[in-house]
């Protein structure tokens, strides 16, 4: 596997605006360095069901998993959880008069969307992710385990 520079000296936050520049694509760009928003049921995540990771696509750190996504009906992949709460960070969002609490790749500061509370149990949460700030990692299949066995 290919070692990312960036990774290796733990420079995240010392990227420039042009490093992150040619790291991205310039949708990922807009919404994860500059707090962004895709426009819903257009990225490519919302309706996956596939088991599997979601990493974040500007740092690769593991953020969220297929086991508490669920359909939240809005056109974003929606989690009740992240795959592990040290991995993402929230802070309030009050910009154009709103009261929001964002969330962020607590490792790269990538900002993903944004966390509320009417979401399903356990937790009640509805983190709301911009398809376009993660990177699917199908899970391998396991054989045995779930479905047919192969005659
Ligand atoms: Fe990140």
């Amino acid at each position: 596997m290919q070692q990312d520079p960036a990774d290796s000296v733990h420079l995240w936050a010392e990227l420039t605006e042009d490093q992150w520049r040619q790291r991205l694509s310039p949708e990922a760009f807009y919404v994860l360095r500059q707090k962004g928003t895709e426009v819903r049921y257009t990225g490519d995540y919302w309706s996956n069901k596939k088991l599997g990771s979601y990493v974040c696509a500007g740092c690769g750190t593991e953020l969220f998993s297929s086991r508490e996504k669920y359909d939240s009906g809005t056109g974003w992949p929606s989690f009740w959880a992240p795959a592990d709460e040290k991995s993402v960070a929230t802070a309030p969002d009050n910009s154009f008069f709103s009261r929001q609490t964002e969330v962020l790749c607590s490792k790269c500061d990538g900002h993903l969307g944004h966390v509320f509370d009417d979401g399903p149990a356990p937790s009640g949460l509805r983190y709301c992710i911009n398809a376009v700030s993660l990177k699917f990692v199908e899970a391998p299949v396991k054989e045995g385990k779930e479905g047919k066995s192969e005659p």
